[in-house]
């Protein structure tokens, strides 16, 4: 037997694990690493599952070829052409936007994912550009964009410090953090409570984390930028604010939230008026407070103005880069996704909606719209990396049948699912543990600064393909360099770039050397560990590949210390608290007030052994609360009659799904869990098991419109009783 340690790659919490091998490679054990500083042993469900994800049977081993319906295995050449043949003819007959490329959430999580996107997106060097973040977090993006000129710099809260923790539309307990890494988040809140702390929770349903709060405001789906501007509000006209930073805008500030008192908000909201002020004064009372937030204040409509909200009220109670409020990450490798240029949104806008890019992405939201509708730049082809978009994207099953009429699709992907079943082509990537691994993008949300790198821990058999070889080959097609091309002639090309940059920047430790010799002394066993090396090389802490390979458990940098002065790089050199574009946006808000309020709105829910649709192949993580069933509450049960099934029906769709009666979830909500509706997949487990597709109901035409993120809460419906 052997025993590994490693990052368990399915979350954002980045927990280190322990793990027991025999001698055939299976895992036998897996428990967390005690050892690592940061996580300190804990482990999760799914963490502790890694050995079956990764063993699963119903893995591809091999490249698949389709004909007709029918799949076979090829060898990676042949399957290397046919992607060449299919993009090539596509970008030939139809022009380089003809080309969408899609990056799944995994892709967040591999150092390939990472490393290889940009030179991807450059050698396609197509306008379609989608990613998982726009089903998902660029409203935060978008929003600290507009703040700080830096749409990286978002701010985590400070969770082992603070004295008050407002969370709205998160639910850490099951999901352990999101934009925010935090292993144990569950200890991290119960010694927030220990040390006097309080926990205030703004959710439509009384969460695992809503439970143990002090507090609980159940809101009605998506409208908390009215309750988070009653909160600014009362902030301003109570004289409670105590701006700590250089900002713009204050005077601007307070006229937009003149409108928005807690009586208004309390009108959409359903959150008592004098909650809501109290919660304002106590935010300013307390000697420090930290506002937090994720998918429900993010995937709904007014998703940008909710995130711009969530940091203008930590400025506003001065609690924003302070020890015990909200901070920014200092990472250990050299931040390379920061441009220092002042962020731009809609530099182009989507060809058939006019949805605005941002982050050089289009929103997920209008890829339908791009296949479907012809003309000049009509999507023909699609790269999907580690991506499911029929569960994940809304209205799901338009996305499929656009699929259906692609001229060619390739898929990175370890499975046979709903989407990948519409490629020509798929490239299984090999087994998490035969990869190296390090969190590049989750290392700027810990909330602690802490760095671990995990070498990869089996070797790749001869018919396997790393992840990075696999990314490069498809780079190098898609810069016209054919199939045959050596990746590794594209790894040095970057490291060229990389080494050629890190010899001219001012203060580097190779500032003026021989880029030659910079190479030269590069540690690293691929592509991406060489890379990873000059990043830590010329990273705040000095560090190596080496010394990280010396630290198998990780190594704690330390607490989170002010650098929003470092960050900012907004054109006024201040932090801009009425963007244009934002207060652009107040007028959709308001135009809401008027609007009538759905009888019934659908919304999605975390479930602690779920992630996303690829955990549901795995028999230990099912069963239990993670079923995909319509939480009801049980006045809304008895308004529609409901029984054991019902019909949930909104403006794009309908689906029959069990009932499951519960107080947890205030009237006038109902919600399914995302990621289901396994339907046509080989995995076996998840065919058993399938759930329905929640995006079957959400609607692709409503989007949070200066972001273009997609809107899974607050998506009107009905119910109705259904006999089978
Ligand atoms: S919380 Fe996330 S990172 Fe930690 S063990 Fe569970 S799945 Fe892995």
């Amino acid at each position: 037997m052997t025993t590994a340690h490693r990052t368990c790659p399915i979350c954002d919490a980045v927990c280190g694990l322990k793990i027991d091998l025999d001698p055939a490679g299976r895992v036998t054990k897996v428990r967390g690493d005690a050892d690592d500083p940061f996580s300190k042993g804990y482990i999760c469900p799914k963490g502790a599952s890694l050995g079956r994800l990764d063993e699963d049977p119903d893995r591809l081993r091999h490249p698949m070829i389709r004909e007709g319906d029918q799949w076979r295995e090829a060898s990676w050449d042949e399957a290397f052409e046919a992607v060449d043949r299919g993009l090539t003819g596509v970008i030939e007959k139809h022009g380089r936007d003809a080309v969408a490329v899609f990056f799944g959430n995994p892709t967040y999580h591999t150092m390939a994912g990472f490393m290889y996107r940009m030179p991807l997106t450059q050698s396609l060097n197509t306008r379609n550009t989608y990613s998982s973040g726009t089903i998902d977090h660029m409203p935060k993006h978008v929003a600290c964009g507009h703040l700080y000129g830096d749409p990286f710099a978002i701010a985590v809260p400070d969770v082992d410090r603070t004295d008050f923790l407002l969370v709205i539309g998160a639910n850490p307990m099951e999901s352990h953090g999101s934009l925010c890494a935090a292993p144990d988040f569950p200890r991290r809140l119960r010694e927030l409570r220990e040390r006097g702390g309080k926990l205030v929770v703004i959710d439509p349903r009384r969460t695992r984390t809503a439970a143990i709060a002090d507090e609980h405001l159940p809101v009605r789906p998506g409208t908390d930028p009215f309750l988070l501007l009653a909160v600014v509000n009362t902030l301003l006209t109570e004289n409670l604010a105590k701006v700590t930073l250089d900002v713009n805008g204050l005077d601007e500030l307070r006229e937009l939230a003149a409108e928005f008192t807690p009586a208004v908000a309390e009108s959409v909201c359903g959150v008592p008026a004098e909650d809501i002020a109290r919660l304002a004064r106590e935010l300013a009372a307390a000697p420090t407070a930290a506002v937090y937030s994720r998918m429900g204040g993010s995937v709904v409509e007014f998703g940008t103005l909710t995130q711009w909200l969530v940091d203008v009220v930590n400025i506003l109670t001065g609690n924003l880069d302070r020890p015990g409020g909200t901070m920014f990450t200092k990472t250990a490798a050299l931040e390379v996704f920061r441009s220092g240029e002042p962020f731009q949104a809609g530099r182009w806008k989507s060809r058939v909606r006019g949805l605005p890019e941002a982050l050089g992405e289009l929103p997920t939201a209008t890829l339908a719209d791009e296949i479907e509708t012809p003309g000049e730049g009509q999507v023909r082809a699609l790269v999907a990396i580690a991506a499911n978009p029929v569960l994940a994207a809304p209205n799901g099953p338009r996305l499929e049948r656009a699929f259906e009429d692609l001229e060619f699709m390739v898929c990175v992907d370890p499975y046979l699912n709903e989407t990948t079943r519409r490629a020509h082509v798929i490239l299984p990537p090999p087994r998490m543990l035969q990869m190296p691994h390090y969190d590049f993008l989750l290392q700027i949300v810990t909330v602690r600064n802490y760095t671990r790198f995990s070498p990869a821990i089996l070797p790749l058999e001869p018919d396997q393909r790393s992840e990075a070889e696999i990314l490069a080959r498809l780079t190098l097609i898609a810069a016209g360099a054919g199939a045959s091309a050596d990746p590794a002639g594209l790894d040095e090309t970057v490291l060229g770039q990389l080494v050629g940059a890190a010899t001219q920047i001012p203060g580097s430790p190779y500032q003026g050397r021989d880029p030659a010799e910079v190479r030269a002394e590069l540690d690293g066993d691929s592509g991406p560990e060489l890379m990873l090396d000059i990043m830590l090389k010329l990273g705040p802490y000095g560090l190596s590949l080496a010394r990280l390979r010396e630290n198998p458990h990780g190594i704690d940098l330390g607490p989170l210390e002010p650098r929003l002065k470092e960050l900012l790089c907004t054109p006024s050199g201040r932090v801009e608290l009425t963007p244009p574009p934002i207060v652009e946006d107040l007028g959709r808000l308001r135009a809401k007030l008027s609007a009538p309020t759905p009888e019934l709105v659908l919304i999605g829910r975390r479930q602690l052994r779920s992630n996303n649709s690829w955990l549901h192949n795995v028999p230990s993580l099912l069963g239990g609360s993670n079923r995909c069933t319509l939480h009801v509450n049980p006045a809304d049960v008895a308004k529609y009659g409901l029984g054991e099934q019902a019909i949930v029906r909104s403006a794009t769709g309908e689906v029959i799904v069990a009932v499951e009666p519960t107080d947890s979830i205030r009237p006038g909500v109902v919600s399914i869990p995302h990621g289901w509706g396994h339907k046509g997949s080989e995995q076996r487990v998840a065919a058993q098991n399938p759930g329905v597709n929640a995006n079957a109901l959400t609607d692709e035409l409503v989007v949070d419109v200066p972001s273009g993120n997609a809107v899974f809460n607050g998506v009107p419906v009905t119910v109705s009783p259904y006999e089978p």
